[in-house]
């Protein structure tokens, strides 16, 4: 079967067609600037990439196009709508109603748009995405794959801030986590790998990218995972704060006469190693920064490192030891001195790395040695295609 996968933004749209028994695409792309003026990427496997800019004020718009480019004579990888099997709708936030993929409906829609209060800028765009795609394709059969849904196995003294009780009660706060499609993809990948049983392992995933998230994975499970209410707390990230004390948001409003929406706006765009280095959030940036003697610049990398290196360690005492790590996402697949770095920490587990392996790039890899007693590796996540995955599966 052919499954459309998308992963819609407020002003973008992420595209796959996957062909569920060759598990390749067959096309991907990206509609960008959608209602400012509008510009298509797409890509058929094995060919050239087409740009196209093209006005596409609405999501309906831009959806439109990109099932035209599917199916043009030149670069379509189709011949005609019918033969896209399925969609399958990558949806950020499913709070506590979704614990797994769902086949969407009128119901479902009503319960994704209860959940935008907390996901405000993810989940509305999630569901223009999914209704331009239902008044499309009405007889396509659509799948919903929540980013939150996997953490739902946490168990309440994993996901409970300690918070009244009545904030919980009203209005759900709690920990939910995120990337949790890609936890669960590479954890299940890590196992094979590994040769561990199902339901008698434990495995760390981390999700570095210039999101990142670090989740623990026992017997198969998520039990914890470092970000939270919202993708803003845990690990230091590109641009995210991560963990700090909240008492510092009421200083930084009080001496920089900022509101709340301006001091959680420094959080989410202006931190993370991009706030520490005053320099970029990307990690290749910082590279060259600190091999021309920026202080900063090193700074911000080792301050990410330590941090990753603390949640590891928390979540060895969380699930009673670990079996293997796995690195995955952006930095995960790509950057030799975050993973090394890391991994420096990881002496007291027994962890010893061989270097020639860990100067790879975006390939699946072990990073151990073989007599190293917790395994490590590089895991490349695909977020597409586990969702493509998920849709087969319940359809
Ligand atoms: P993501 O959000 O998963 O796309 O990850 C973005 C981060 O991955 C950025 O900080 C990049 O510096 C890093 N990254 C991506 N590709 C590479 C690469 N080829 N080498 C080193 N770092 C990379």
């Amino acid at each position: 079967m052919k499954v459309l996968v998308i992963n819609c933004g407020s002003s973008s749209l992420k595209y796959q067609l996957i062909d569920s028994e060759t598990e390749k695409a067959l096309a991907i792309g990206l509609c960008e600037r959608i209602g400012i003026d509008g510009r298509l990427v797409h890509t058929p496997a094995g060919g050239e990439k087409v740009v196209k800019e093209a006005a596409m004020d609405t999501h309906e718009a831009a959806i439109k196009l990109v099932l035209e480019a599917l199916t043009n004579k030149d670069h379509g990888v189709i011949s005609s709508l019918e033969e896209i099997g399925a969609v399958g709708h990558r949806v950020v936030h499913g709070g506590e109603k979704f614990a797994s993929s769902t086949m969407i409906t009128d119901e479902v829609l009503n319960a994704i748009e209860e959940c935008c209060d907390l996901a405000p800028l993810h989940n509305p765009a999630n569901l223009i995405g999914i209704r331009a795609c239902k008044a499309l394709m009405p007889n396509v059969p659509m799948v919903g794959v929540f980013d939150t849904a996997f953490h739902q196995t946490m168990p309440e003294k994993a996901y409970l801030y300690g918070l009244p009780s009545e904030y919980y009660d009203k209005y759900r706060i709690r920990k939910y986590g995120f990337h949790g499609t890609s936890h669960s993809f590479v954890a299940k990948r890590t196992m094979e790998l590994c040769n561990l049983d199902p339901n008698n392992s434990k495995i760390i995933v981390c999700h570095l990218g210039n999101g990142a998230s670090i989740t623990a994975v026992k017997n198969g499970k998520s039990i914890d995972t470092s970000m939270g209410l919202t993708p803003l707390e845990g690990l230091t990230m590109g641009t995210r704060s991560g963990d700090i004390d909240p008492a510092i948001i009421e200083f930084i409003m009080k001496k920089e006469n900022k509101s709340i929406d301006e001091a959680i706006e420094i959080l989410n765009k202006k931190s993370g190693v991009y706030g520490v280095s005053g320099i970029s959030s990307d990690f290749r940036d910082l590279e060259a920064a600190t091999a021309d003697g920026d202080e900063k610049a090193r700074t911000a990398t080792d301050l990410f490192v330590y941090r990753a290196a603390k949640y590891i360690g928390s979540y060895v005492t969380a699930m009673n030891g670990v079996d293997a790590i796995a690195f995955t996402a952006g930095l995960g697949e790509n950057d030799k001195n975050v993973r090394g770095g890391i991994m420096s920490y990881l002496g007291y587990l027994g962890v010893e790395m061989v270097v020639e392996n860990n100067n790879t790039r975006g390939k699946e890899i072990k990073l151990s040695t073989d007599d190293s007693k917790v395994q490590v590796w590089v895991v490349p996540t695909n977020e597409e295609l586990a969702i493509a995955r998920e849709t087969v599966a319940l359809i």
